[in-house]
């Protein structure tokens, strides 16, 4: 029952709601409406036998012979909503005056214990006399004379027929109205689910529209209710983060099978060539050397390519360890020492820290961001590679006083094969994933990649790793 509940549509859900709500509030205002109605025929039916037996007392005290000259109307007489029977009588049983008919009632209909002669009579009881016919009654002792020293008994009866005849129609029309106000509150609940629930189809169909070829659709700035502006936001944000990552990916694949286009042919056409006549075995070693280049140029393509794919896989787990940083970036600094000083570049460490890393990531970090840094210095140039632990974090900063990075280059260059001018390339992966395992690295870490770059000043680069904790042993792992 709840499964099925559950999956019950939110248009009828909301009627649901509405309907069983109005009723709830129909129910409430009806029971109060009869309620209110019944007590106050109630009240209006004991102040008249109230009024009636004081009127008697007030008579039977002034002038007690008075009151067997009164002779009561029949009750035919009286007016239909007023119809009452009303006896007199000594205590010894003995009637002083009554209604005509008085004493036929009196056997149908026993009479509640008279109110005592110095009690205020305020509430009768009400006696059902069969054939549809019902009474209220009252009886109360009163003093007779100005001493008081008889007693009278007063009888009246006020029949009440037509007030239950009056509150089973007020009853009947109530259950109508009950049963026409669910109606209607349903077919207005269904109505108002429908119209409110309209902009949410609407933007359904929206999304529907959006496919691979058409991400650049957006639902904004269509006006969309308050609560559904949110949504047709965050869609609009997730679309555009799509369509970012389909153009990135579209462009990988394009940049992938050019970088890979140029080493194959140049291996087809040495083969080609070599294949063309007979050769020495001299000229073959030549080829197959020259091959040897182009077949170590693309299995470290196709590695720096599995490390990102790895990386972006969240089942990778690495081996953490903390260790001195200004150590780890030393050892990088010594192992490009020769080629700086064959560049005319000084490269320089500076800083401490405890970082939390994977050595072997953290220092092919550092090593990516110092070729590059030495590839793109001029000679007598300056590369400072720093650490700096600040807040938890360590941060690793690269910067050079070279060629730097045009502005309208610098958002794209940590992106896969990405590269500024691919012919002035010089690294030894060279095929613009250096930037991109960096970025990756920094991200396996739980950190991030910034570069800062001025053309003809020099660049920036700075990634962040989390700081060992102070109580960890600091090591040095091996290169
Ligand atoms: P590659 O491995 O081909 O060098 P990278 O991803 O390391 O590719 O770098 C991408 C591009 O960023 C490079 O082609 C280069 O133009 C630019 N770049 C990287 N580092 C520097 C730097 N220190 N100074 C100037 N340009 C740089």
């Amino acid at each position: 029952m709840k499964h099925i509940a559950r999956r019950w549509s939110i248009a009828r859900r909301l009627t649901l709601l509405y309907g069983a709500s109005s009723f709830l509030m129909l129910a409430l205002a009806a029971i109060y409406l009869y309620w209110s109605l019944a007590s106050n025929l109630e009240r209006e039916d004991n102040a008249f036998l109230t009024d009636k037996v004081r009127v008697l007392r007030n008579l039977l005290r002034d002038s007690p012979g008075g009151v067997s000259l009164l002779a009561p109307q029949s009750v035919a007489e009286m007016p239909r909503l007023l119809q009452y029977f009303v006896r007199v009588s000594k205590a010894t049983g003995q009637t002083v005056v009554e209604t005509p008919g008085m004493s036929d009632f009196m056997a149908q209909v026993p009479f509640p214990s008279p109110f005592g002669a110095d009690e205020t009579p305020e509430i009768g009881i009400e006696v059902d006399a069969g054939a549809g016919k019902s009474f209220r009654l009252m009886s109360a002792w009163a003093k007779v004379g100005p001493s008081g020293s008889e007693q009278y008994l007063i009888q009246v009866a006020l029949d009440v027929s037509d007030d239950d005849v009056l509150m089973r129609s007020f009853r009947r029309n109530l259950v109508f109205l009950l049963i026409g106000g669910l109606v209607f509150s349903c077919v207005m609940g269904i109505f108002i689910a429908r119209k409110g629930l309209r902009p949410l189809e609407e933007i359904a169909q929206a999304t529907y529209r959006v496919s691979a070829s058409q991400l650049h659709g957006r639902l904004l700035p269509k006006h969309w209710p308050k609560e559904l502006e949110l949504l047709a936001k965050g869609f609009d944000r997730m679309l555009e983060r799509l369509e970012d990552s389909f153009t990135r990916l579209s462009q990988f694949s394009a940049d992938l099978a050019h970088e890979l286009r140029t080493p194959i042919n140049n291996l087809r056409g040495q083969a080609g060539v070599a294949l063309s006549r007979v050769r020495s075995p001299d000229e073959y070693q030549r080829v197959l050397e020259s091959s040897l280049e182009e077949y170590e140029r693309l299995a470290r393509l196709i590695d720096n390519l599995l490390f990102l794919a790895r990386a972006d896989a969240p089942t990778s787990n690495l081996q953490h360890s903390s260790f001195d940083a200004r150590q780890a970036i030393e050892t990088v600094r010594e192992f490009y020492e020769a080629l700086a000083g064959e560049r005319g570049i000084t490269v320089v460490c500076e800083g401490n820290a405890k970082v939390e890393a994977e050595p072997t990531l953290f220092r092919q970090a550092t090593s990516n961001l110092l070729s590059n840094a030495l590839n793109f210095t001029a000679r007598g140039g300056k590369v400072v590679v720093s650490v700096r632990q600040n807040n938890g974090v360590v941060e690793l900063t690269v910067s050079d006083n070279g060629c730097g990075i045009p502005p309208e280059h610098l958002p794209r260059i940590f992106d896969r094969l990405y590269r500024v001018d691919p012919a002035r390339s010089q690294s030894p992966s060279g095929a613009g994933l250096g930037l991109a395992i960096v970025k990756s690295i920094a991200a396996l870490h739980g950190g991030a990649a910034t570069a800062q770059s001025e053309p003809g000043k020099g660049s920036c680069f700075r990634l962040t790793f989390p700081a060992a904790s102070s109580d960890a042993q600091a090591t040095l792992a091996p290169m």
